[in-house]
């Protein structure tokens, strides 16, 4: 039997979000990790999903690429911003699904370095313990 221990915040509400602490991420089941993530190309380079002689292609066309290659949802032309691609069930894709680590951690995007400083509630993320199996 599983159950589900620690703190009840919900990802969407912002303001059920508990005080950041770093310990706090050892335990957590990546719940920022089903968050939308804004990158700049200088983050598809760092991540190799943009080869550095192509990042001065138009925005719009490695967009589309991206796109088709799954590894974006969303392209905003104005602020120049990507978001990243997320599954079903709403992790990005670069989530591990079972051990709930960033598989890319080391080229991580700065969005995900910065969070929860910057972020929908600086200071505070929406943390929720790892689901346990019971004996
Ligand atoms: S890139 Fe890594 S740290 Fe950032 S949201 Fe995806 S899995 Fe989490």
């Amino acid at each position: 039997m599983k159950r589900h221990r620690g703190s009840h915040c919900d990802v969407e509400r912002p303001s059920t979000w508990v005080s950041y602490r770093a310990k706090l991420c050892r335990t957590c089941q990546a719940t920022c990790c089903s968050l939308p993530v804004e990158v700049r190309i200088d983050d598809l380079v760092r991540m190799k999903l943009v080869d550095p002689f192509d990042a001065g292609d138009p925005p719009k066309q490695l967009a589309r690429r991206l796109q088709k290659q799954g590894m974006i949802e969303h392209f905003n032309f104005k602020n120049q911003v990507y978001t990243l691609a997320r599954r079903a069930d709403g992790d990005c894709i670069f989530l591990d699904p079972s051990s709930r680590r960033c598989t890319v951690y080391s080229q991580r995007p700065a969005t995900c370095r910065n969070h929860p400083q910057v972020g929908p509630r600086p200071g505070y993320c929406a943390y929720r313990e790892q689901v346990v199996a019971e004996n």
